[in-house]
């Protein structure tokens, strides 16, 4: 998704926003990476000292503050907590547990919120993520990416198949008993025999959801300016698509996103909130929120957002008010990416008076890519593979 910027940078804009449920998600952003992987067009910022790292957790507990000085931050309630990146785990637990304080201290909290922080392999060991549990966490994303040391390498990660494992070990040591491993496909160098093992292997660690994402070639990356060579097929593509699902079927795993499987009662709640088009705030450098009609990004680079922060203002960036329009065809997209599909009367009023949008829609149920559920529409697991065509239309 993209949303253009309506207006200038306002850091007011959120005192007028209006949030229509009571409990919201909230993503933190943390921006450190000790290297910049080849692929990766995310906002980050080198690891440097502890002194940069202490100012940029000081900047996010302003940022949390100003946020709970909100007029309407004492009528909502915090029920999911994500911190994405960037690379979280270069936080040490004690920093984690000083952000999860300011949260406590300025916002209500859900009864055993969903928390959960990414972490990269070489990042993490059990004393850390044992303070990280203490410190109230009660979700670990592993940023496995690869089982296969050369594509690793290629990929510019500084972990191996050796690290990832005993990483998903530590986190059972720690006590977590909700992981989930993000894992790549259409990686250059990688055969579906070579990627079936890999699953196979990490299904066999039994994680508790297992996230996937295609390989893409996005500008602001590395290989978005240069290009890579190696890349399979397209054929092959879908068929690593295939064999996860597959594979993870096997295993007592729902395919409950496009992108995302999870054992039964082990789905995102956090993500589950985005894709039902759930309202959550966001802090941190380049993070984005959602409230009521209004999307809003922080400002990305870290030395404007800590001085933003240290001056006590809310560092929005970018900010849209989304139209009616738009919001039924965020609606329809982010609904549709789910095996929960959506209301079909939502498709009835989108295809409303657009003939070929409808008649669309309707080559696609012949196709068995759009299935009726009840009174709801979702995608078949063809549908999925081909979603990105549709969604262009409904937007
Ligand atoms: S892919 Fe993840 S770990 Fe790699 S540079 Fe990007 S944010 Fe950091």
């Amino acid at each position: 998704m993209s949303f253009g910027p309506r207006s200038l940078a306002a850091d007011d804009v959120l005192a007028g926003a209006r949030p229509a449920t009571r409990a919201l998600g909230l993503y933190l952003h943390v921006p450190f990476c000790a290297y910049r992987c080849h692929y990766c067009a995310f906002n980050t910022a080198p690891l440097g000292d502890a002194a940069g790292t202490a100012r940029f957790v000081a900047a996010l507990r302003r940022e949390i503050d100003g946020l709970g000085d909100l007029p309407w931050a004492r009528d909502v309630m915090i029920a999911t907590m994500f911190f994405g990146g960037g690379t979280p785990s270069t936080l040490a637990a004690g920093e984690i547990a000083a952000i999860l304080d300011t949260v406590r201290a300025r916002f209500t909290v859900a009864a055993a919120p969903e928390i959960t922080v990414e972490c990269n392999p070489e990042s993490v060991d059990r004393a850390r993520l044992e303070g990280y549990r203490a410190a109230g966490v009660s979700r670990i994303s592993l940023g496995v990416q690869a089982l296969d040391d050369a594509i690793l390498a290629t990929l510019g990660r500084r972990h191996g198949a050796r690290e990832a494992a005993d990483a998903f070990a530590a986190c059972r040591e720690a006590g977590v008993d909700n992981v989930s491993v993000d894992v790549m496909f259409g990686l250059p160098g990688l055969d579906l025999a070579t990627w079936t093992r890999g699953v196979e292997t990490i299904l066999g660690w039994e994680p508790e959801h297992v996230s996937s994402y295609g390989l893409s070639l996005d500008p602001g990356s590395l290989w978005g300016a240069t290009g890579i060579a190696g890349l399979p097929p397209e054929d092959t593509v879908v068929a690593q698509y295939r064999a996860l699902a597959a594979r993870a079927a096997a295993h007592g795993f729902e395919h409950y996103e496009i992108s995302n499987h999870a054992r039964p009662g082990r789905r995102s709640r956090h993500n589950l909130n985005y894709w039902r088009r759930g309202e959550y705030l966001a802090a941190g450098p380049g993070a984005a929120g959602f409230l009521g009609d209004l999307r809003y990004t922080n400002v990305k680079p870290l030395a404007r957002y800590c001085a933003l922060a240290e001056g006590g203002r809310l560092p929005v960036g970018e900010h849209e008010i989304l139209t009616p329009r738009q919001a039924l065809g965020e609606r329809l997209i982010l609904g549709l990416r789910t095996a929960d599909g959506v209301p079909a009367a939502w498709l009835d009023e989108r295809a409303a008076g657009e003939a070929a949008l409808a008649r669309r829609l309707d080559d696609w149920r012949a196709r068995g890519l759009l299935l009726a559920a009840g009174d709801r529409a979702r995608l078949s697991e063809e549908g999925f593979l081909l979603s990105d065509a549709l969604f262009v239309e409904l937007l």
